[in-house]
């Protein structure tokens, strides 16, 4: 695809922003790439949509081409579609928690569920119990009973005649008394949709109101696993999705599909028969895996590198102007959870390894430049160029609209006013020679 772009948008050298001609051609070559990759049709058309609207007039940043643009864009706006943040699956709940499994037969439910009971019990440490809920083919409750020797972890013994709802009762029974912290169900599946199986699953579904409905699809299926998605959801209401078999040579087009069609995040991948082949979902791999692979990821990274650089550049500049108010804080953060850690600006000033060791050694995880950035985002335009304003009444209201607390507000607040005063401080210095780095 990238190739493809390139030979489109490359012969375009002059600079500005990107016509709406541009992006329309391009766009006829995504909209290729995405069917390539097996993208429903809708689905498809409501992202080129999308990625249209952001696309027409923006700059295309000195130093990369409107094709690179254009490619970021697209790369940008399929990884927000996919769900940019990871999620996995929630034990927040009472002991022991159901986790009900479904999906159409040979999607993988089976496979996945002693996955996922190998990862509870080995990574987690958690005590698991997996019950066959399968009644249709007593070969399946023999299969997970063997999984369950293989992986270490505990099946619910199989009494013949039980009906699926009964068998899952007698789970979560055995669950409670054993003192077991999870409980997966793995259900029968059909190779087609079918009222009955629903019907039954559902049953299941009111007798031990799991915490999270898995749906497991396989990613090969293509445009299929859209419709049993959208059924799956409208009858159980899927809390999350096993996406199974992205070791294959599909494209990951599915992955796209279920997420537009259900809204449901991707949990988990399957990429293999082997218990422990079972990863977190990573929006980035699959977002390149649908544009082509290969030469987009460094394509794309240069790209963002080269806006990066120019932002930071602007930033800076501000900086030694002793302008740095809570919009730069906030660039920064994204900045720095980008490129997880202290990067972009700071790299340019001079002086700052201490800063960065100190910062290196303050936690900095995902979470709290979420918490960070939500708060500057709670603030209206005037506090954020003037945090001066920002008496106790108004940080109440801003720790109420981002979800933190007032003490979250203060800790934000003292971090902007040390680095603002430390760039205030260095850039006296390098102008009159006096800086931190002076004499060297
Ligand atoms: P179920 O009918 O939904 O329970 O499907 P199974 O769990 O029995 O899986 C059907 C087949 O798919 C088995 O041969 C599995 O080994 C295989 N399988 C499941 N997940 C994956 C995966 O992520 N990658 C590959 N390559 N095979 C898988
Ligand atoms: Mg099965």
């Amino acid at each position: 695809l990238t190739d493809r772009l390139s030979g489109i948008l490359d012969r375009l050298t002059r600079r500005g922003a990107l016509t709406e001609a541009d992006v329309a051609e391009a766009m006829r070559e995504v909209r290729r790439a995405l069917l390539e990759a097996d993208v429903a049709l809708d689905v498809a058309r409501t992202f080129i949509d999308r990625v249209k609207e952001r696309a027409v007039g923006v700059d295309v940043v000195k130093s990369v081409t409107p094709g690179q643009m254009v490619v970021k864009i697209v790369h940008d706006e399929l990884v927000a579609m996919l769900g940019a943040d990871a999620q996995t699956i929630s034990l927040a709940a009472a002991a022991p928690v159901p986790i009900l499994m479904v999906g159409l037969q040979g999607s993988g439910k089976t496979t996945s569920t002693a996955k996922i009971a190998y990862r509870f019990t080995n990574r987690d440490r958690r005590k698991v119990l997996m019950a066959s809920l399968d009644t249709r083919r007593p070969a399946a409750m023999e299969q997970l009973a063997t999984l369950g020797t293989q992986t270490g972890v505990a099946t619910l013994p199989i009494v013949p005649g039980q009906s699926a709802v009964q068998i899952a009762r007698r789970a979560m029974e055995a669950g409670r008394l054993g003192g077991y912290d999870v409980v997966l169900l793995d259900t029968a599946g059909r190779t087609t949709l079918d009222e009955a199986l629903m019907a039954e699953v559902a049953e299941v579904k009111r007798a031990v109101d799991p915490h999270e409905v898995l749906l497991v699809a396989d990613a090969l299926t293509g445009q299929d696993a859209v419709v049993t998605a959208r059924a799956f959801d409208e009858a159980l209401g899927v809390t999350g999705i096993v996406l199974t078999r992205l070791d294959g040579d599909g494209r990951g087009g599915a992955a796209l599909s279920m997420r537009a069609v259900t809204g449901k995040p991707i949990k988990l991948v399957g990429v293999g028969e082997k218990f422990d082949a079972l990863d977190e979902f990573d929006p980035q791999r699959i977002a390149n895996r649908i544009l082509g692979m290969g030469d987009v990821v460094a394509l794309v990274e240069k790209a963002a590198a080269s806006i990066d650089a120019e932002q930071a550049q602007k930033a800076a500049e501000r900086m030694r102007k002793g302008q740095f108010d809570l919009n730069d804080l906030k660039e920064q953060l994204g900045q720095m959870q980008k490129l997880g850690g202290m990067s972009g600006v700071m790299s340019l000033m001079p002086g700052v390894a201490n800063l960065k060791k100190q910062l290196a050694g303050a936690n900095l995880d995902e979470s709290m430049f979420k918490r960070q950035a939500a708060i500057i985002d709670s603030m209206t335009k005037a506090e954020r160029r003037n945090p001066d304003l920002l008496k106790a009444s108004r940080k109440k209201r801003i720790a109420a609209g981002s979800g933190t607390k007032v003490e979250d507000v203060n800790k934000l607040l003292k971090m902007h006013r040390q680095m603002a005063d430390m760039m205030k401080m260095m850039g006296k210095g390098a102008k009159s020679g006096r800086g931190p780095l002076a004499g060297l």
